[in-house]
């Protein structure tokens, strides 16, 4: 089939190489020069694992294109793919700028049939705005082109991406129900059926509940975390091991293993934004979401749990003080730095007179553009961040180990050397990487969430 997909960011490069790679004649469109150059010159502007190799394949195979021509990439594809994103306005409602802009660039090109296919997570509706602002367009030049505007949004994870889309959980698509809409759903249909060979996995809705579907899974999945955070706070104070707690609850079925980790808080481009864009959408409707509030309330506060620690270790003043930090992106097998906790706690640091050296394993280059404009006011900080070459070199003369992203390179260091190396014996591990007991085995001091054990 001929897509075109709009935006190649995380999620339209990842939709574009898989779609290419089976089998479909794919032109992926960014404003972004840069980026397009990146693509077009055989590189990757992202690391997803995965990734690289089938961009190249489909790439040389003339599957796989790669332009900033808004003409030619309306004329491609049947099927329009909206991937651009969708940031948190001041308000905290998706800013739909880029949607929309999408949407009257469709318009103002479109000749024949078009499924429009919004993937970018939106609020309720926008389906319907993207509808109207082709519409304007289409008024404009007289046009009397048709579409439809179906929603099927994302649910990939960054770092497992690939695979994610690939083989999904589930796959949601929301079409309308008459003429136009049962032509898209026939498209989609096709499109997908190679996802859908082994079992059903398409979830057939309307266009807004598809579009809330979205929403409604992140927010179940930030609500899960924020909820271990704040008991794993409570078990810090009463002497408690979470993790025991965590095994204990998730063996019930009706609880399940999954997204129970306490830990230093969760970051990413998604769940902070998808959790705050749904209070502004109830806000209209005369609700209040309070526990959403709440989850994104304890997470706030998650983010700051190991500069506390530290603090409450090592004092408020961390003059004359050096930490080593492992990991910098939000989550591991990514370089993505939107909303980390590591931007939280080496603002803490550095702000109370800390020097740091951090080590991650492929986020660096993204964390000296993001910490360059963290630092924009005081850009003097910035010289007390050393970047090591590896986890060990981080280590050197350092005070304490903070652990910030769970990367697997992490979990069995040489302990020995981690000892030898830091100045004072001492693990923040905001992931929970490590056992307490073998810790003091070892003679290591360790500080996990929700891990002190009354002795
Ligand atoms: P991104 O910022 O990585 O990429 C968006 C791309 O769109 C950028 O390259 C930008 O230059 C481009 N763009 C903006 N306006 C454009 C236009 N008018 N025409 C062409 N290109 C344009 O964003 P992302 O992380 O891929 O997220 C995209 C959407 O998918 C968001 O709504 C996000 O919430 C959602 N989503 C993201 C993930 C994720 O893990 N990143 C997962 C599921 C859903």
């Amino acid at each position: 089939m001929k897509i075109t997909i709009i935006g190649t960011g995380y999620v339209g490069l990842v939709t574009g190489a898989c779609l290419a790679e089976l089998g479909n004649d794919v032109f992926c469109l960014d404003l972004d020069q840069q980026k397009i150059d990146i693509l077009n010159g055989g590189g990757i502007p992202i690391h997803e694992p995965g990734l690289e190799e089938i961009v190249a394949r489909n790439r040389s195979a003339g599957r796989l294109v790669f332009s900033t021509d808004i003409a030619a990439s309306v004329a491609h594809g049947d099927v329009q793919f909206i991937a651009v994103g969708t940031p948190p306005d001041e308000d905290g409602s998706a800013d739909l700028q880029y949607v929309l802009a999408a949407a009257r660039n469709i318009g103002k090109h479109m000749q024949g049939f078009k499924v429009i296919v919004v993937k970018s997570t939106v609020p309720v509706g926008t389906a319907e705005r993207v509808g109207a602002a082709i519409e304007t367009e289409l008024k404009l030049r007289g046009s009397n082109a048709t579409y439809s505007v179906v929603s099927n949004p994302e649910f990939l994870k960054e770092g497992a991406a690939v695979e994610d889309f690939m083989r999904p959980d589930r796959i949601v698509i929301g079409c309308d129900d008459n003429s136009f809409g049962n032509i898209a759903r026939a498209q989609m249909k096709k499109l997908y059926t190679p996802f859908n060979r082994n079992h059903e996995r398409t979830f057939w809705m309307d266009v807004r509940s598809a579009e809330f579907t979205k929403y409604a899974a992140n927010a179940m999945l930030a609500t899960r975390i924020s909820f271990m955070n704040e008991l794993a706070n409570l078990a810090d104070r009463v002497g408690v091991d979470i993790e025991a707690v965590r095994h204990g609850i998730g063996s019930d079925p009706r609880i399940g293993h999954s997204f129970l980790y306490a830990g230093c808080g969760y970051g990413g481009s998604c769940f902070p934004k998808d959790v705050q864009a749904l209070e502004p959408t109830a806000q209209d409707y005369g609700q209040d979401l309070l526990i959403l509030h709440a989850v994104e309330a304890v997470n706030t506060k998650q983010k700051q749990v190991l500069g506390a620690k530290i603090m409450a270790r090592f004092g408020d003043d961390l003059s004359g003080k050096h930490f080593a930090v492992w990991g910098l992106a939000f989550k591991p097998n990514t370089d993505d730095m939107r909303a980390a906790s590591s931007r939280v706690l080496l603002g803490e640091l550095l702000r109370a007179g800390a020097t740091v050296s951090v080590y991650d394993p492929v986020a660096i280059p993204e964390a000296k553009r993001v910490f360059a404009l963290d630092f924009a006011e005081n850009p003097e900080l910035l010289e007390n961040i050393n970047y090591a070459a590896t986890p060990m070199g981080a280590l050197d003369q350092a005070d304490a180990l903070a652990i910030v992203t769970e990367w697997k390179a992490f979990r069995s260091p040489n302990f020995e050397q981690v000892k030898t190396r830091l100045k004072q014996a001492v693990i923040f591990d905001g992931r929970n990487l490590f056992e307490p007991a073998l810790m003091t085995d070892l003679g290591l001091e360790y500080h996990g969430i929700g891990r002190s054990i009354l002795t």
